[in-house]
């Protein structure tokens, strides 16, 4: 099913996203996690493409985004990236991905690493212009509600966003963010900007000190005073830490809903047991929500 058409049967819909393991050699623990996580009823299912600046295996994110379509009957995001490939290379995914039924692709540049070469697109927009003109696919895109961390204003980070609805998105994925105050500005701004697709929420739970220094570093997300405080208070407590950032982040879903949210995409992190308290947290208003007259 095209993702895009869930927007408009549902008023929040409820994403999750996995990543591959790095090693064929852990495939088991990715199916178990699967197993897992299917079992939690989200409208679709999200599989990374050579994430966090591993050699991208184009191979594996097909094979999974597959299996979710075929074994659990859920609908798959592809994600892509078009940096270190060729346009050859990039075809062939796309061709594998049509070959195996797979409909909605998220475009994505890629982060860029020491060894990274360019490309030969070098923007997601150049990417989702692409995928429009080769095939039959619906494209999401992602989006920075603290702005992306090379982009040289907020201003211009916005008019590339733009240009990524304006070559074929039709729905935006946003970057982990803390504070929703963030996220309800960028949406002003992107709204003033003419952007009108839906906007899904990220929302990563955070259940370690080292996981979120690794992502500030990396996305440059800011920590609010009220998760610091957390993460101070639990940094020698792995338990309490994980339960503190379960209920930090089902609280953020739950106002983002309650304020009206398009959707939400939250970053398991592979992390079943995570996901599926955060589930319980989140479901009744999401119900409620979904179940509540226009
Ligand atoms: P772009 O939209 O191309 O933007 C990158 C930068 O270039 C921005 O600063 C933008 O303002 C600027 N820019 C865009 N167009 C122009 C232009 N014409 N002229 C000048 N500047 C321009 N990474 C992975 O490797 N694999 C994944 O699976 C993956 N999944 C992700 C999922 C989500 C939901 C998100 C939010 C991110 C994901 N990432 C993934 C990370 C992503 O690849 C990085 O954030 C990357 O740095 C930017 O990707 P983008 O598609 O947003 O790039």
């Amino acid at each position: 099913m095209n993702i895009s058409k869930m927007f408009e049967q549902k008023k929040v819909v409820f994403s999750l996203e996995i990543f591959p393991p790095k090693k064929t050699s852990s495939l088991d623990t990715i199916y178990n996690t699967l197993e897992q996580l299917s079992g939690l009823e989200p409208d679709f299912i999200s599989v990374t493409y050579g994430a966090g600046g591993s050699s991208a295996n184009e191979n594996i994110t097909c094979s999974l985004a597959s299996l979710i379509k075929e074994k659990y009957y859920l609908e798959p995001l592809a994600h892509l990236t078009c940096v270190n490939s060729s346009v050859t290379q990039i075809e062939n995914v796309l061709d594998g991905l049509n070959n195996s039924n797979i409909e909605n692709i998220l475009a994505l540049r890629g982060d860029k690493t020491d060894s990274s070469t360019a490309g030969e697109f070098l923007y997601a927009s150049q990417l989702i212009q692409k995928i429009k003109q080769y095939g039959n696919f619906n494209i999401a895109a992602a989006c920075y509600p603290e702005c992306h961390i090379e982009a040289e204003s907020f201003e211009e980070d916005i008019i590339h966003l733009k240009e990524k609805v304006n070559a074929g998105a039709s729905h935006l994925i946003s970057q982990l963010f803390f504070s929703n105050s963030d996220f309800y500005k960028f949406i002003g701004r992107s709204k003033q900007a003419g952007i009108n697709v839906p906007i899904q929420a990220g929302i990563m739970p955070v259940t370690n000190v080292a996981q979120i220094q690794r992502m500030v570093t990396l996305c440059g997300a800011s920590i609010p005073r009220k998760l610091i405080k957390i993460l101070q208070k639990y940094e020698f407590d792995s338990d309490s830490l994980r339960d503190a950032g379960i209920d930090y982040a089902a609280e953020q879903i739950i106002e983002l809903i309650e304020n009206g949210v398009d959707g939400i995409h939250l970053y398991t992190m592979n992390n079943p047991y995570v996901a599926r308290k955060i589930n319980e947290k989140i479901r009744p208003a999401m119900r409620f929500i979904n179940n509540s007259l226009n």
